[in-house]
């Protein structure tokens, strides 16, 4: 039956291979052995029940918390060719009968169903009389109440898998499950241990970094800057954060959105839409966002405050990448914010058992944002992996700033506060710290403080900058309003007592996510006339990685189309010519000659997908095997900064790397000198050191390279 999921995998989806984890899976359900999946997000979830449904005879009902995510799935399969609908509230009376007399002729292989239409009776006579061989729970920790998203109607299940008969196969399927949790799932719904399918919660493309000691909404605002038209969230904690950064961002032009639970419901829906569709780029929320949000090409997601618990932030900032395309989360860290969530633990109804819980559980989420090891280390050992490796690529692995000792500069700025009684703003402070010769300075008599000029070798930006980093780390506390003041806090009592040294390091540099590719824009863009076309978001249609490999690839004919990943019959059939065409026009107006893909492309795509090896080192195998970082990047649909990522990784973990085939000999002595005269081993300063056309990479081949001596 098996082999039969791989053809279905191939025709309806356009895979190759199956992922980690879903042949295993799939098995399990197809003889018949009730199953816990516990997959990343982004990891395939989906196909584990989509392909059984095919092959197994009756309906597969998903239990899905979220109606967005219904129609999504329902339009995805559609596309797909797989017969399936969806019943919840949004679909009005009359139809949800249509549906499921529908259902009952054998229409459909798939129904989607909320939790809550396990209450109605109605619906449970219905179930009775037609044949459902499976049962899938997707996000199957919301039956958990020691899970971070609970919901009561979850546990209705329970009575749904006893009542139907005979009893279905029960596939429950979650990203986000600590040990705890994954154990009261399996008692709740009975599952054997050892149908416990765990692929590990790594996600490959993130790129997780906290940043601390720096101002949000500079931060925010350079970071869209660098990455325009990238798709993202930003994360708020509370709904007038959110409307004071949509405006922000609006100002500044930013193609925005906000969504939070004050908005109408036709607000909600219109902006979730516009983001689902890419007409809005950026979208600024509550966590009251993204449940149930499929979309595959979100590329950063930014949390401006600190959410409640790791659970929360692995799943919010996990919409991050679906696609498996290189993205970032970031957290913009300041201990002050755990304040608010503390808050909203202690207002809650929840028991004090629950309570005592929820707080420990804050406090693990507070040490990600102190932590300076490994931060994608830091999650899978908080979901109860043993001894996962350093990434090498999260903001802390790869940090090499060096940290300042600015106890004096400290001092200086808050007693100067504390001279000003603690009465003025950011501009006043900073004003009187670099000796301003302005009036209204004068006229406070602020020019016979011993703290007047005291910082007079710096500029007002730079004063204002490290009032907002002292901001930052708590030692100043703004009051609210339009002109706030700025207070000292207990913590800057010891700073002023010499108690305390504070140090500081250099800004974060901000990366850009994605690099420029004319191509891929344009497919891009007919991919969105498409959808706008057949009203389905863009990512329906083609998702990114394809849309990617198809720009790397340039393929010359439908055989050679078929062979990209995510293209199977039906999406050859509806849209292939289409695409052909802009990859032919794009071809000729820039005169690139396109090869035919070699034959060993299919090959090599297969067996580097069926191991079970960590990507890495298939990047490192097929290094090996002589090919360039640019052919593996086409070869395997990634980016060439993940591959890069990937010989760096392998060379830390030992592995011997020829570092002198990125490294062109003429340019050592060059890297060289500039490493000298840089006095460090940072990449940016060095860079900034050399003629352009040497990259980063190059840099990094040399360090490396002469990691021993350096
Ligand atoms: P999850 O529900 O685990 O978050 P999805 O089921 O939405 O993930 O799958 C994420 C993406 O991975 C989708 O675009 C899906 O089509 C793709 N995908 C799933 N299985 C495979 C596979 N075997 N090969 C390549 N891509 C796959």
């Amino acid at each position: 039956m098996l082999t039969k999921g791989k053809q279905l995998l191939q025709t309806h989806f356009g895979y190759e291979q199956f992922r980690k984890g879903q042949e295993d899976i799939i098995q399990k359900v197809l003889a018949g052995k009730d199953t816990l999946a516990i997959m990343p997000t982004g990891g395939g979830k989906s196909i584990c029940y989509q392909i059984p449904a095919m092959l197994l005879p009756g309906v597969t009902i998903v239990v899905s918390p979220l109606i967005s995510l219904m129609k999504d799935q329902v339009d995805a399969l559609d596309k797909a060719g797989i017969p399936s609908t969806y019943i919840n509230s949004a679909v009005p009376n009359d139809e949800i009968q249509q549906r499921l007399a529908d259902v009952y002729n054998g229409k459909y292989k798939l129904v989607y169903i909320a939790p809550e239409r396990l209450e109605v009776a109605s619906f449970k006579r219905m179930i009775e009389r037609i044949h459902i061989s499976c049962l899938a729970i997707d996000e199957a920790h919301c039956i958990s109440q020691w899970g971070h998203d609970f919901r009561p109607s979850y546990l209705q299940i329970k009575h749904l898998i006893n009542d139907i008969q005979p009893k279905p196969v029960v596939l429950a399927l979650t990203a986000t499950a600590t040990p705890q949790v994954q154990q009261d799932i399996c008692k709740l719904i009975h599952i054997d241990n050892e149908n416990v399918v765990m692929t590990g919660f790594e996600r490959e493309n993130l790129h997780f970094q906290v940043v601390k000691g720096q101002d949000r909404d500079r931060y925010v605002l350079d970071y869209m800057e660098k990455n325009q038209g990238q798709s993202g969230i930003i994360y708020a904690a509370t709904r007038k954060e959110v409307d004071r950064l949509y405006q922000l961002l609006d100002r500044k032009g930013v193609s925005v959105g906000r969504y939070h639970a004050g908005l109408s419901e036709k607000i909600r829906n219109e902006q979730q839409e516009k983001f689902l569709y890419d007409d809005l780029t950026v979208m600024v929320a509550t966590n009251a966002f993204g449940m149930g949000i499929n979309k595959s090409n979100v590329r950063f997601v930014i949390h401006y405050h600190i959410p409640r618990n790791m659970e929360s932030y692995y799943q919010e900032a996990g919409r991050a990448g679906r696609d498996g395309e290189e993205s970032a989360c970031i957290l913009l860290f300041a201990p002050q914010d755990t304040h608010i969530q503390s808050f909203l633990i202690e207002q809650s109804d929840m028991d004090e058992q629950r309570k005592e819980n929820e707080y420990g559980k804050l406090r693990k989420m507070v040490a990600y944002g102190h932590t300076e090891s490994c931060l994608q280390q830091y999650i899978l050992q908080y979901f109860g992996e043993k001894k996962p490796p350093e990434c090498g690529k999260c903001g802390n692995c790869t940090d090499q700033r060096e940290q300042m000792d600015v106890t004096r500069e400290a001092q200086m700025v808050l007693s100067c506060i504390r001279r000003m009684k603690e009465r003025f703003g950011k501009t006043m402070v900073s004003q009187v710290l670099t000796g301003s010769a302005n009036q209204k300075v004068k006229n406070f008599g602020f020019q016979n403080l011993s703290t007047y000029g005291i910082m007079k070798d710096k500029t007002q930006k730079e004063v204002n900058e490290f009032i907002d980093f002292l901001t930052a780390e708590g030692y100043l506390k703004p009051t609210d309003g339009t002109y706030p003041l700025l207070m000292l806090t207990e913590k800057a009592g010891e700073i002023l007592k010499g108690n305390e040294p504070v140090f500081r390091k250099e800004k974060v540099q901000i990366a850009q996510i994605v690099e420029d590719d004319e191509l891929f824009e344009r497919l891009r863009q007919l991919r969105r006339e498409i959808a706008t076309e057949e009203k389905v978001p863009p990512y329906i249609i083609f998702s990114d990685v394809t849309l990617k490999e198809m720009s790397g690839r340039l393929p010359l004919n439908e055989a050679e189309l078929m062979q990209i990943k995510g293209v199977g019959e039906r999406k050859l059939e509806a849209y292939g010519e289409k695409f052909l065409v802009v990859i032919q026009n794009y071809s000729e107006e820039k005169g690139i000659e396109r090869k035919t893909f070699s034959p060993s492309y299919v090959i090599e795509k297969t067996t580097a997908q069926s191991s079970k090896q960590p990507s890495h080192q298939i990047t490192y195998q097929l290094l090996q095997e002589g090919m360039e970082i640019s052919e593996i990047a086409a070869e395997r649909g990634l980016s060439t900064r993940t591959v890069e990522g990937h010989i760096v990784k392998c060379d830390q973990e030992g592995w011997t790397v020829q570092w002198d085939r990125f490294l062109p000999h003429e340019c050592e002595p060059l890297i060289a000198k500039a490493v000298k005269e840089a006095e460090t081993t940072r990449l940016t300063p060095i860079k900034e050191l050399l003629p352009d056309d040497i990259s980063f990479f190059m840099i990094r081949a040399y360090l490396q390279k002469h990691k021993e001596v350096l």
